[in-house]
């Protein structure tokens, strides 16, 4: 009775961690996961219905282990030639990444990536206990080329992670850094384009890079472009090899025939869905040209948030907010702080927020 995690026999490395996690609070503005702020349209949610009945019939059997449709419809909205093979679905593409890392990763191994970026890498690392190394962004958080080969020559790491967009700082990788990078990596070299469909004009997917990379992959989501945070469901393309290998260390039938039921009627429904990312992504360049105007340092953003700052003490700026109604994140270099794009209205309310805030 009474026990606790101390008294468990708890991996060493285990030991004092936390769940990963931003508050999940009951706030008015909810700006702090990158969420996109439109539900479905209710002609969505009564496909889902109707999807998700059917599905129900056959819940008595496991899912197809293989989730062979929803990997052609992934194909399918990707292009670039892709096929059903060269594409991997998980629940989120947290378990996508983490599946890349228990198949290339692991004891005696290292993964490598480029901080400030996304806080659950290092976790994906621990879990497969695979060494953990972090090269660093620039000053403006852009990737300098010569300092990541020589993290590379040094660490000879199995796998990259290369967030473009990149968490928290909102910044894209040209595709001639990815490809020098690619040429130097010895192993897998993953590129995580969770906010790839927020990309400005004139920054294209690595996507493009993969017939000349077999050691490439690309990471998409669909919790963010479509509006499917809670479907959880995330994908890579990548060449059918690597897929095969990921095919071993996933757990059988990962991904529940609602899930792929679900998944698949967004897909249909990309169109719809999808018409909100160009609305958000200007939304979220007005953001950035009025935090400047403000007098606000704030990161170039390719993604569907804004890195600003710098506040000598962000969390007291981050709870004003809060005690307005305001909730955004935390995160990225001491100093800085992390908004959502929402809605008009939303933005509004942070704007105003923010201005009482500082004038405080
Ligand atoms: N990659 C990046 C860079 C992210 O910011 C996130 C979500 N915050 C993810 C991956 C994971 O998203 P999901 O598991 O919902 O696909």
């Amino acid at each position: 009775m009474g026990q606790t995690l101390a008294d468990l026999p708890l991996r060493d490395d285990l030991r004092g961690e936390e769940p990963y996690g931003a508050p999940q609070l009951d706030v008015p503005v909810v700006l702090n996961v990158n969420e996109n702020p439109y539900p479905p349209s209710e002609e969505v949610v009564a496909d889902i219905a109707t999807a998700v009945a059917e599905a129900a019939r056959t819940l008595n059997r496991y899912p197809e282990r293989e989730a062979l449709e929803l990997r052609k419809d992934l194909a399918a909205y990707l292009g670039h030639d892709l096929t059903a093979a060269q594409v991997w679905a998980a629940n989120g593409s947290n378990e996508v990444m983490l599946q890349i890392l228990l198949a290339f990763g692991g004891p005696g191994r290292t993964a490598l990536s480029f901080a400030p970026t996304y806080s659950m890498y290092p976790e994906y690392a621990r879990d497969s206990c695979t060494t953990w190394v972090t090269g660093r962004r620039a000053e403006d958080f852009t990737l300098d080329v010569t300092h990541a080969l020589e993290q590379i020559a040094a660490h000879q790491p199995s796998v990259v992670l290369l967030a473009s967009p990149n968490n928290p700082t909102g910044t894209a990788l040209p595709l001639d850094v990815v490809e020098r990078i690619c040429e130097a990596a010895p192993g897998i070299v993953v590129v995580d384009e969770a906010y790839g469909e927020f990309r400005r004009d004139g920054t294209p997917s690595a996507l493009t890079l993969l017939p000349r990379y077999p050691r490439l992959v690309v990471s998409r989501t669909m919790s963010k472009a479509f509006a499917f945070a809670g479907g959880r469901l995330g994908y890579l393309a990548a060449d059918a090899a690597i897929v095969d290998a990921l095919r071993i260390v996933r757990l059988p039938y990962h991904l529940s025939a609602v899930t792929q039921a679900v998944a698949r009627i967004a897909l249909k429904h990309a169109d719809a869905l999808l018409a909100r990312v160009h609305e958000l992504r200007g939304r979220r360049d007005e953001t950035v040209e009025w935090l400047r105007g403000q007098g606000h340092q704030v990161a170039d953003s390719d993604a569907n948030f804004v890195l600003f700052g710098t506040f000598p003490d962000r969390h007291t700026v981050w709870q004003g907010l809060l005690d307005r109604g305001v909730l955004i994140r935390e995160t990225g270099p001491d100093g800085w702080l992390r908004v959502s794009i929402g809605t008009a209205q939303e933005m509004a309310a942070f704007r105003a927020a923010l201005q009482e805030v500082l004038a405080q």
